[in-house]
């Protein structure tokens, strides 16, 4: 979305405000080109031939949105099986799919094999029990290097406390269990989080798998997991995946010709496709100043984009209505009844009820962690492409709230 004229523009001149005009707020927009775009980027950063990304859906999980990464020849990386079904539904082919869950039961593993994807193992006890029923189904094993890696706590999943994937410090154990029970381990996996700021701490995730990968023979790829951070302010930092694909393939490279196959590399990022290409629309319901603040109100709250409040995360905010008034400080808060701080101390142009103001960084875990807490509806979802509008969610409605109760 562009300024141009003292108007908020989207590519092809689609102004927001009549989006908001005819789907209503709040509203999700999504811009297939920015996805487009950071799939492009990364797959060009990364001179090595044998790269495959997997789009790891529950970032977005719409089916246009899928349907996008699949022309563009991405794979899907799937945390349950309803996102494995999903998958499915938007056309990707089950060989396409990673099946990488947590603490998921033997039931949904079963239907992950009856449907032929490729499965992710992160638990010794899943692996133990493999070859009872499914010596012959090739799996990938998710180790857990204990990088102490990404952006805060909540969403660093590597470190020693994590509950993420099999510690690297029991290899010798997952050695035992594979060669006793003749299992064929087709994959390596790590994801050690979000927001990882420094290239060096892949380089020394991939280090730790390689290592672990010469144990097992019959590789066919070792996939880095993700953690790719994006601005979400001007002159953010944010990962140089340029500078990784450059030193990462060089190391891959080396890796594959001293393990004698070339394997294929996979990544899997959520935020990095979709985060920028994400807006969310709001329309301002009230103004209150109190002694000391001014606040915004806004028809959404954490019942909507609970990022903010959840993980403390920056999205910046801006009055899409009136982009030229003179900027005020402003306190932006939900309607819900818990305290839903969006952001505080925001320079915006000065805001009156009925302004439409727009969340940026909205693509990944927007919607998706969207509830229906205070009762109210969860929001409609656009997707702009090749200059059109398309409706790819409908607003919820009030049956929506009732459909699944019972009265007694
Ligand atoms: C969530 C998740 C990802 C994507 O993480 P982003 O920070 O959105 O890129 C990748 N792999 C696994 C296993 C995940 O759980």
């Amino acid at each position: 979305m562009q300024l141009i004229d003292g108007k908020y523009r989207f590519d092809g001149g689609i102004d927001p405000l009549d989006l908001c005009k005819t789907y209503g707020t709040p509203l999700y927009v999504y811009d297939a080109a920015i996805m487009r775009r950071q799939y492009e980027r990364l797959t060009q950063a990364f001179p090595y031939p044998k790269l495959h990304i997997h789009y790891a859906c529950k970032a977005l999980t719409n089916l246009a949105v899928m349907r996008l990464f699949r022309q563009w020849g991405a794979g899907l990386d799937c945390v349950s099986i309803e996102e494995v079904q999903l998958g499915l539904l938007a056309g990707f082919p089950a060989a396409d799919i990673l099946y990488t869950p947590n603490f998921a039961g033997a039931d949904e593993y079963e239907e992950a094999v009856r449907l032929g994807v490729k499965i992710n193992i992160d638990a010794l006890p899943m692996l133990e029990n493999w070859g009872l029923h499914h010596r012959d189904v090739p799996v990938c094993i998710r180790i857990n290097p204990h990088l102490m890696a990404g952006g805060n706590e909540k969403i660093s999943v590597g470190h020693i406390d994590s509950k993420f994937g099999i510690s690297i410090h029991q290899l010798p154990h997952v050695l035992r269990v594979v060669e006793s029970q003749g299992l064929r381990i087709e994959g390596l996996h790590m994801h050690t989080g979000s927001d990882i700021l420094d290239v060096d701490v892949f380089l020394r995730g991939a280090e730790i798998l390689f290592e672990a990968a010469r144990k097992f023979p019959d590789l066919q790829y070792i996939d880095l997991g993700s953690g790719f951070k994006v601005p979400y302010k001007t002159d953010d930092i944010e990962t140089d995946v340029e500078e990784l694909g450059e030193k990462l393939s060089r190391r891959f490279t080396e890796f594959c010709a001293e393990y004698g196959r070339e394997l294929t590399l996979m990544f899997e990022p959520g935020k990095f496709l979709v985060s920028e290409a994400g807006y969310l629309f709001a329309r301002c319901t009230l103004v209150k100043q109190t002694t000391s603040t001014v606040f915004v109100g806004l028809n959404t709250g954490l019942n909507h984009l609970i990022r903010p409040m959840f993980y403390g995360s920056y999205h910046k905010i801006i009055n899409v209505t009136e982009p030229q008034f003179k900027p005020r400080i402003y306190t932006v808060v939900g309607n819900i009844c818990e305290t839903d701080t969006f952001g505080v101390d925001r320079r915006i142009p000065e805001v009156v009820e009925g302004d439409i103001l727009c969340f940026y960084n909205a693509g990944a875990y927007g919607w998706m962690m969207a509830s229906n807490y205070n009762s109210r509806p969860r929001p409609a979802e656009v997707l702009l492409l090749d200059g059109k509008a398309h409706l790819i969610r409908r607003r919820e409605s009030l049956e929506d709230l009732t459909r699944n109760q019972i009265a007694v």
